[in-house]
């Protein structure tokens, strides 16, 4: 429940994910959370078979909609969500009407976090089932200051993507409980977040962040088919810093290259630029002025 006072979080619906919703009802309906909305029999909940996105907005701007929005068809695609609908497609602009309609019906704050959730739907049915959640963020200031971070194996080696697609790397699905089991990992290591490394020894990306490194004048990403998520965040810094005469690239570098590294951060929509202040206990180099104009771009100024 928000706290007294806070803003109320605003659920829209979005029964016309595929198309006409059935008995020509609307294709989106903002609801009272509180009240049941989900099926029980949900694929979501019984098989985690969903794909989400979590968009940032501030100052009442949705920063990089239509990138999100692509990916979670890319999502979806990936784990063939609509694989029992007549069509493969979702309707993205349906959704991204109910991103600005969940917008427009919160209070006006300067930060909020929009979620957009697909799920299989129910187990009895072949429609998917959808909805945009919109609430007021938490607030990210310490982390924007700096992370204490640790590396932790993901299991996985860094050709998993041509060897196992089945095992979904880098897809956004609603399976995110090693992500957060990973989270609570780093903090009873007396860390704050977590960068994942392959078993054959690279760095990977965070739970819920992708890894920018600094090497002078060149920024360097993980390539996503190590199975990392293809950033939305990192592609407006690549586009900022490109602009700026950098050189940007994606490569996969080993923990001791991050160490030796001008500066690292873990980038995401909502949390924005945070840097990397110690990997695995030792400190890396932090540039304030540069971790500012990044939370500016990805703010969408
Ligand atoms: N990697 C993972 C696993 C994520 O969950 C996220 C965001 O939630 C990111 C990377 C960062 O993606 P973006 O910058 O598009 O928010």
């Amino acid at each position: 429940m928000p706290a007294h006072n806070a803003p109320s979080p605003v659920l829209v619906l979005v029964p016309g994910i595929v198309g006409d919703p059935d008995g020509g009802g609307e294709a989106l309906r903002v609801v009272d959370e509180r009240d049941a909305q989900l099926c029980v029999t949900d694929l979501g909940v019984t098989r985690g078979e969903g794909v989400f996105e979590t968009i940032g907005v501030f100052d009442g701007r949705a920063v990089n909609m239509r990138a999100h929005l692509r990916r979670l068809q890319r999502s979806a695609d990936m784990i063939e969500l609509l694989r029992a609908c007549d069509t493969d497609q979702l309707d993205l602009g349906l959704l991204e009407q109910a991103v600005q309609r969940a917008v427009q019906e919160h209070d006006d704050v300067p930060e909020l976090t929009v979620r957009i959730i697909v799920t299989a739907g129910d187990e009895a049915d072949t429609r998917p089932f959808a909805w945009v959640h919109a609430r007021a963020v938490d607030d990210w200031t310490q982390a924007r200051r700096g992370l204490r971070v640790v590396t932790l194996d993901r299991g996985l080696p860094s050709t998993v993507t041509a060897t196992s697609p089945w095992l979904l790397a880098g897809a956004k699905t609603i399976s995110y409980a090693v992500n957060m089991a990973a989270g609570r990992e780093a903090v009873r290591r007396g860390a704050d977040d977590v960068l994942f490394t392959t078993s054959d020894g690279y760095c990977l990306e965070g739970p819920t962040s992708t890894l920018l490194v600094r090497r002078g004048n060149e920024f360097v990403t993980t390539p996503p088919d190590a199975g990392v998520l293809p950033g939305t965040s990192v592609a407006s810094l690549f586009a900022d810093r490109t602009a700026a005469g950098a050189r940007c690239r994606e490569a996969l570098l080993t923990p001791q290259e991050v160490l030796e590294a001008d500066g690292a951060w873990l980038l995401s929509s909502v949390r924005l630029a945070a840097p990397i202040t110690h990997l695995d206990g030792t400190e890396l180099p932090v540039d304030r002025a540069l971790t500012d104009h990044f939370n500016e771009v990805l703010r969408g100024r």
